[in-house]
């Protein structure tokens, strides 16, 4: 008998005891909630002014390493999008505008100043620096978020700890998951299972094919 039972759980940590699962399928479903559950990073960024002494790239990378809250519910992938378009629609993509305005005093601006046209798609922690200014200096940028998959950049990891360790005996393994914030962590083991079983059920489909 295959089980999954939830030993432990908070939005940011679960601990998963797997039952009769080998360890080979055990270990693909620890590696799919690390990197292979689509989340929301930003991709593309629009420098309109910058007077900072960060560099354009300098700020495109800080903005890419914002964990952004996602919904998986209302976006697909830009490759899973029947919109075909480069730049993207409301289906696959979300805009993030960051204004930083004159001031004559020297301020930081964080991901809090990041004003997004979704109410869900937003930074995660609202206290990350971007950049400081000094007096006059300003920043103004367009940022553009996409769905994407950690294998194909760290920005886009769902979790930053999943561990598989031996259970009380050799057919019981404990699944314990951190997530970034983009997704709970319990929707990180949701959504990792049903991928799995879409690749399992895709592989048996190739097998089959071959046969
Ligand atoms: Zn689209």
């Amino acid at each position: 008998m295959t089980s999954l039972e939830i030993v432990e759980e908070s939005e940011s940590r679960i601990v998963v005891k797997l039952k009769g699962v080998p360890l080979q399928y055990a270990n693909a479903l620890r590696r799919i909630c690390l990197s292979g559950i689509p989340t929301f990073a930003i991709d593309d960024v629009v420098i309109i002014e910058n007077s900072s002494v960060l560099a354009d790239e300098g700020v495109a990378h800080r903005l890419a390493m914002l964990p952004l809250r996602t919904d998986l519910s209302r976006f697909v992938e830009p490759s899973a999008c029947d919109c075909h378009s480069e730049l993207g629609c409301s289906k696959c993509r979300v805009l993030l505008m960051l204004d930083s305005g004159s001031s004559d005093t020297t301020r930081t601006i964080t991901s809090q100043d990041l004003s997004s046209e979704d109410e869900v798609v937003k930074p995660v922690n609202p206290n990350v620096p971007i950049v400081a200014l000094a007096p006059g200096q300003k920043l103004k940028v367009e940022a553009y978020a996409r769905l994407g998959r950690g294998n194909e950049h760290a920005k886009w990891n769902s979790s930053t700890i999943a561990v598989l360790t031996q259970g009380s005996n050799p057919e019981e393994h404990i699944l314990t998951v951190e997530t970034v914030g983009s997704l709970t962590a319990g929707e990180v083991v949701k959504n990792a299972v049903n991928e799995l079983e879409k690749r399992l059920g895709e592989f048996q489909q190739t097998i089959a094919a071959l046969s």
